[in-house]
């Protein structure tokens, strides 16, 4: 509490330090062997937290991009202008490791430490996560193609934020963004119909002229895309497609028109034509599906850790605000109702960062049993992070009353961005049928994951029970399953959730959690039960 205002209006919160503040992710940062990071990481939270950061963030989103596709004289130039502010955060998302760090430094831990700048970051901003996060999943991509790579390595591995628009060779940094959804399909994007025709080879490999458009391509003022085109012969490849030609002229990759987004309006999101837009093949011919797939999983685990940001933010905020609001005579975090939601609120929050940084340090291993939890729970964990931001964000928005819902106020940004992870990357039906696909693929390492979960849960009787029913759900025959892949999806998630909760958190925290989560009488919106030991204590662990 920081005393009552004479108007009864609570102040904004500013100038905090969101890794000091945060038990959870420190917790998760030395667990992952990060504690190197530790000073870095503690600069980070005091710049996202200070109210510079907060104003660029604002502005960011307040003047959004602009589209020019033509020269005063007529010619083609398929420009987008940001205001200032979107590049300050671009450039603090650069140099904090988040386009990059686990590329720069080959320790393992570098994971556990770009997720906790990924999870920072997006508490504050997270438009310019976009091209940053792209731009990480693209690299592993790119290096498919070495002499592509030898020649972007530098660029891609910069801390620096570059926003020139210049060819690839007079930059000192460079972002990539990716080009799969079209018009018919997004999901399925085995129905894309831009095509790719041999022309030649260059000094990159094989080139192609790409033909085609694209309904969602983000972030189009990226240095180059990873495209998806099929050639004639072999079905679908994944294309390096540069912004400017080798030569120094412009790629011909038209932009129609931005997308008038919902949320995430720092970023530009824009439908393109290609008119015989020169690329190069990445990746093995034909494979184009494969390779974007395997690039998806990296973008996945960052919607899961910015899921879990958002899931912080909120908290955070409902705290700051119930703590400085007095109702009916009592702050209202004095007040039993709002305890019990708080106290929800604060379970969950843990849960979902718990589950995407324990993701995020398995990234960086490459031990068997890490691979196959990584390939289970990748989709599981993008899965109900972000379903559960998207619910969670409007909880909080509600707390601060009316307050919440005025654009002037951090609410109404947080909560028009939670959707969006749920959506790209995979929606939430077909991250479902892809945990069952890894099933299916290698049910023996679903199985040890289950053993995995079974070690940690035979402390728990309720949680042995849910580990029981998934292993009974596995031998259902496909065509039952796919009907409950949903269901299926949330009992694995909440099931590795408790057991992590069990592993890291506090015994009260663990304990609240599961036994609020498996009884039948829990929903999202009524929160803990109103018995729950040490709720008191448990906010208090949660912000100090
Ligand atoms: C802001 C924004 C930016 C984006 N940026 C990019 C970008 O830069 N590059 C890019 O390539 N894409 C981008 N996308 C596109 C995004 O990835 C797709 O919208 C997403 O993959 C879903 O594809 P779709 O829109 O065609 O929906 P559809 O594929 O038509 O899916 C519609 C719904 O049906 C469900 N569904 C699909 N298949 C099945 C099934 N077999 N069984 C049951 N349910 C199913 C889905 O879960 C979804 O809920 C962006 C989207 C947004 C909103």
């Amino acid at each position: 509490m920081i005393g009552r205002h004479p108007d009864n209006q609570v102040p904004e919160l500013k100038d905090y330090n969101l890794f000091s503040s945060d038990p959870v992710l420190q917790r998760a940062v030395a667990r992952g062997q990060a504690d190197w990071r530790r000073p870095e990481l503690l600069r980070q939270g005091a710049e996202y937290g200070s109210e510079a950061t907060l104003r660029a963030a604002e502005d960011a989103n307040l003047y959004p991009p602009e589209l020019h596709t033509h020269s005063a004289t007529g010619q083609r130039i398929d420009v987008v202008k940001f205001h200032p502010a979107w590049h300050t955060m671009m450039a603090m998302a650069r140099r904090n490791g988040n386009a990059n760090l686990p590329y720069c430094d080959t320790r393992a831990s570098a994971w556990s430490a770009y997720g906790a700048s990924m999870y920072m970051h997006s508490q504050i901003e997270s438009g310019s996560g976009c091209p940053t996060t792209m731009t990480k999943a693209c690299i592993p991509v790119v290096a498919l193609n070495p002499a592509l790579y030898a020649e972007l390595a530098p660029q891609l591995l910069s801390l620096e934020h570059d926003p020139r628009d210049l060819p690839l060779a007079q930059k000192t940094s460079i972002t990539i963004g990716m080009g799969m959804t079209e018009k018919q399909g997004g999901s399925d994007v085995r129905s894309n119909t831009t095509r790719a025709v041999p022309h030649g080879s260059g000094p990159w490999g094989d080139e192609y002229l790409l033909t085609g458009h694209k309904w969602f391509f983000s972030a189009p003022m990226c240095d180059g895309h990873l495209v998806l085109a099929k050639t004639d012969e072999h079905g679908s490849s994944c294309f390096f497609v540069p912004r400017w030609r080798p030569d120094g002229s412009k790629n011909p990759i038209h932009i129609q028109r931005l997308k008038d987004k919902v949320g995430n309006r720092s970023n530009a999101s824009s439908e393109v034509e290609f008119k015989e837009a020169l690329g190069v093949r990445v990746g093995a011919e034909g494979r184009g599906i494969r390779t974007l797939i395997e690039m998806a999983n990296y973008t996945r685990l960052d919607c899961a850790l910015s899921s879990a940001g958002y899931l912080r933010q909120g908290l955070v905020q409902a705290l700051h605000y119930t703590r400085n609001r007095f109702a009916f005579g009592r702050y209202l975090a004095e007040q039993a109702a709002m305890q019990t939601l708080l106290a929800d609120m604060a379970l969950e929050s843990e849960a979902a960062t718990v589950l995407a940084m324990d993701l995020a340090a398995r990234f960086g291993s490459s031990d068997p049993a890490d691979l196959a939890w990584r390939r289970l729970l990748t989709p599981a964990a993008k899965f109900w992070n972000c379903k559960r931001a998207v619910g969670f964000c409007g909880e909080a928005m509600e707390v601060f009353g009316g307050n919440g819902y005025v654009e002037s106020g951090p609410m109404g940004r947080l909560f028009r961005e939670a959707p969006v992870n749920s959506i790209w990357e995979g929606s939430g039906n077909v991250m479902c049928l892809d945990v069952l696909r890894a099933v299916a693929h290698a049910p023996d390492e679903a199985h040890g994951v289950l053993d995995q979960l079974q070690a940690v849960a035979s402390q728990a009787p309720e949680l042995l029970s849910q580990v029981q029913r998934l292993r009974r759900e596995l031998m259902l025959p496909p065509e039952v399953l796919e009907a409950q892949a949903r269901r299926f999806t949330q009992r694995l998630a909440l099931t590795a959730q408790a057991c992590l909760m069990l592993q890291h958190a506090s015994t009260r925290a663990a304990n609240a959690f599961i036994a609020s989560r498996f009884d039948p009488d829990w929903g999202p919106v009524t929160g803990i039960s109103a018995g729950t030991p040490h709720t008191a204590e448990l906010l208090q662990a949660a912000w100090a």
